[in-house]
């Protein structure tokens, strides 16, 4: 059983926010998204495209783009906002969701760990060093162990489906050509599958854990689309819009809680800092945040620094987030 109690099902209504920000008018949020795309752009040359999934160096490292989706029912977007990319990390929000969902707290957290690494995404050293439990269904190792504990014939389906309801948009689907790339390439994940075999933290095949675990990864998707799951989020998991639960409160809380402690993987503390909105990256260039309360915002640009996460689309928030004041401890004054 899990130790966080499910409350009754909320309609859209009483979750609607107060004031979206100081000023309130819609125009300042527009003006905003566009001076804060023109700061992220200053820093798209500074990083460098993922190259160890050969697929992934065929993008431009200066697309950039964004967009937001307010509770109360407003679109904002600019720049390369349509750009279709793969979600990569990202997809670690919708398998969390998936195996509490299917496989529960108590199992799920029997096999992965609550703690920030302070290690890179795919570092295989505290399996050995530390303990064979991964630290938290974020890094690489993780997210495999998270997906090994899916149940079902098919949980790629189960993950589509949910991937498509949280997203709102019925028209995702696998990039092929990511898809066999990741997998011929995904050395370094098969050795901490393979570890965590060993372990028994996997217990069924490890192969067949990897291989969804990279179609998870090679969903396309837009800033619109991750627009959408934060707004989702934003709102305890409710469609503001249809005022349908499509999420379980308690899963919400989780996953924003890990999107927090470690969703920028080890970066997630100085972004905290800088920017201080639940979020996380992937190494295709997208950035998935959640506003609580206010918006769901989705970011784009897939030159990354060293750590993986995106450059220009960390500048982005960070402008947004001072100038709609948008970290969670924001305060009442500048
Ligand atoms: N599919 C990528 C990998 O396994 C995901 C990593 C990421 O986005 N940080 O390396």
């Amino acid at each position: 059983m899990s130790s966080f109690s499910v409350p009754p099902m909320r309609s859209a209504s009483e979750d609607l926010p107060g004031p979206l920000m100081r000023e309130g008018a819609e125009g300042d949020i527009q003006g905003a998204l566009e001076r804060a795309l023109r700061e992220g752009k200053r820093y798209t040359k500074t990083g460098k495209v993922a190259t160890y999934i050969p697929e992934l160096s065929k993008a431009n490292p200066e697309h950039i783009g964004a967009c937001i989706k307010t509770l109360t029912g407003e679109t904002y977007h600019c720049g390369d906002w349509q750009e279709p990319f793969t979600i990569q990390s990202i997809s670690k929000t919708i398998s969390l969701t998936l195996a509490l969902q299917t496989a529960g707290y108590d199992m799920l957290f029997s096999k992965v760990g609550l703690e920030p690494t302070g290690d890179s995404f795919n570092s295989i050293v505290k399996l050995e060093t530390k303990t064979p439990h991964p630290l938290n269904p974020m890094i690489n190792a993780g997210a495999i162990a998270t997906a090994s504990c899916i149940p079902g014939d098919d949980p790629f389906e189960l993950y589509m489906e949910l991937a498509k309801r949280v997203c709102l948009n019925d028209d995702l689907s696998l990039n092929h050509d990511v898809y066999l790339s990741e997998k011929l390439a995904g050395m370094r994940n098969r050795s901490m599958a393979y570890w965590m075999k060993s372990e028994n933290i996997i217990e069924g095949d490890p192969e067949e854990a990897l291989d969804l675990y990279f179609r998870m990864c090679s969903v396309n998707v837009t800033a619109e689309d991750l627009a959408n799951w934060g707004m989702v989020l934003a709102n305890d998991g409710v469609d503001p819009t249809s005022g349908t639960r499509l999420v379980e409160s308690w899963i919400v809380r989780i996953v924003k809680t890990f999107m927090v402690t470690c969703g920028m993987y080890d970066g997630s503390g100085e972004f905290a800092v800088k920017v201080g909105i639940p979020s996380k990256s992937g190494v295709g260039g997208g950035i998935l945040s959640a506003v609580e309360g206010r918006m769901g915002i989705g970011v784009f640009n897939p030159s990354l620094d060293r750590k993986g996460n995106s450059i220009g689309g960390m500048r982005l928030l960070e402008d947004l987030s001072k100038s709609l004041r948008l970290h969670y401890f924001a305060g009442k004054q500048q």
